[in-house]
């Protein structure tokens, strides 16, 4: 009988090693369409040596040879049950913020500050403590400047014509109503809504119920600078698009902002032809695209169930991570409202992760524990030393979107990772470890695409 369970595993133990080949030859192939040679080297060096060890001590007779096929299948199993019991994480309170933020404190508003205009002495009489930080950047050649680091003139134009058709979607954001509203059950309008959208290329649609913390108290940008934000839309419906993991791959450099405007672009469109629908329907609706919110988009995203704020500050979605770009649609028309993201693993990840942090150029990013900031636990990145680095290389960075381990593309690799990651607290650290393995701690810098180059 002895004999015969020896057998059966060793039959097991060979195809565990077949699986085993399979699926290391199907990463490492993975890894070399995306250009990860060092994870490819390990993938394929493990694709040679593992299934080997499972194989050759099934096929081989030596001493102790039932007692180590034992070990070998019976801990394989083991392991694997660790790594994929589902494990409970803690649930963390949510807790909405206190307060409203002025939108006028932003960087970006600041930014626009014409110097020793009457806003501009206005706004720093008031917060002299800011004029420091921003006098610096002002200095700084700028973004997408020709005399910042990373000037290329073919990818910098680029960027800035996607800037520019966003700016003629600010002029219609808002518009008339149609005179008679179509009644039609919610439930129907919204997932029409849904459809639509990821038919416009949205990847994620989702729905909340407006609370006063979604909104700026008062606008900072254009016409709108300095006057309280006042809305009477219930509704807020939040579109994400994917940025092109390709396009990070070589940050801080050219093609990061060029990937960046475009989407700002693609999503804000998203926004203003959703808005309009809602128009058409007879039911008032605004689009917050860049450059025009009324709203703070990464936290009406939170409250739709699209995904976690993460250490870097931005909103990470379990499947996309901070690669997404975000608009919102506000109204008055009732629609039924998703959940509040819950998703605690992000959290759980991002507090013993810190990959953006190392890497972040200009140290802009927290190494310590989340801080009680306007009633709620969350990490602030330092937006002054973020954006004086952006002003001086002309790009928008991205190097903290690159590295993340949520930042690898959809594929069946990935994805696999993301369902362990959401699903045992033993192999997100698992994870974590195997990143910086495969990938670098400090993943080096790939050039940018050929055809983008201006100097080939
Ligand atoms: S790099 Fe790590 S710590 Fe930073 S946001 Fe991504 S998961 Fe969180
Ligand atoms: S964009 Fe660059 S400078 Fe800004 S936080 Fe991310 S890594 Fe740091």
């Amino acid at each position: 009988m002895f004999r015969n369970l020896n057998s059966i595993i060793q039959i097991l133990n060979i195809v565990i090693g077949f699986f085993f080949f399979l699926s290391l030859l199907y990463s490492g192939i993975i890894s070399i369409f995306e250009k990860e040679k060092r994870a490819a080297a390990f993938l394929f060096i493990s694709m040679i040596i593992v299934p080997l060890i499972y194989i050759l001590s099934a096929i081989y007779s030596y001493p102790q040879e039932s007692i180590i096929s034992q070990i070998l299948f019976f801990g394989t199993i083991g392991v694997m049950i660790i790594l994929f019991t589902p494990t409970p994480v803690k649930r963390e309170k949510t807790v909405s913020p206190l307060k409203q933020i002025d939108e006028r404190d932003i960087i970006f508003s600041r930014t626009d500050l014409e110097k020793d205009s009457n806003r501009f002495k206005k706004y720093y009489q008031t917060h002299p403590e800011k004029k420091i930080y921003d006098e610096k950047f002002r200095q700084n050649p700028g973004l997408l400047s020709n005399k910042a680091k990373h000037f290329d003139p073919l990818q910098f134009y680029a960027a800035d014509s996607s800037m520019s058709i966003t700016a003629h979607l600010r002029t219609i954001t808002d518009g008339e109503l149609a005179k008679q509203q179509t009644k039609l059950p919610s439930k129907q309008i919204a997932d029409f809504i849904r459809g639509w959208a990821k038919k416009l290329g949205a990847k994620e649609v989702g729905i909340t119920k407006l609370k006063n913390y979604h909104f700026y108290s008062h606008g900072g940008r254009g016409e709108d600078y300095g006057k309280e934000i006042k809305s009477n839309h219930k509704y807020g419906i939040v579109f994400l698009v994917e940025m092109d993991k390709k396009m990070f791959e070589s940050s801080p450099k050219g093609p990061v902002i060029m990937e960046s405007t475009q989407k700002y672009f693609e999503v804000g469109s998203i926004g203003v032809q959703i808005a309009e629908f809602i128009r058409n329907l007879g039911y008032s609706a605004r689009a917050h695209i860049d450059g025009k919110y009324q709203v703070v988009c990464p936290l009406v995203a939170k409250d739709a169930g699209l995904g976690e704020i993460g250490r870097m500050g931005l909103l990470m979605s379990s499947k996309y991570g901070p690669r997404v770009r975000i608009s919102v649609v506000t109204t008055d028309l009732n629609l039924p409202a998703d959940e509040p993201c819950v998703d605690n693993t992000i959290i759980d990840f991002c507090k013993m992760c810190k990959k953006c942090a190392v890497n972040c150029p200009s140290n802009a990013i927290s190494h310590d524990e989340k801080q009680k900031i306007d009633g709620i636990e969350r990490w602030q990145i330092n937006s002054e030393a973020c954006y004086n680095y952006w002003t001086l290389v002309g790009t928008d960075c991205g190097k903290c979107i690159n590295v993340c381990p949520y930042s690898h593309p959809n594929n069946l690799l990935h994805n696999f990772i993301r369902f362990g990651i959401k699903n045992s607290f033993i192999f997100r650290r698992m994870a974590l470890i195997l990143d910086d393995v495969f990938y670098g701690k400090k993943p080096s810098e790939k050039a940018p695409p050929k055809w983008m180059k201006s100097d080939k």
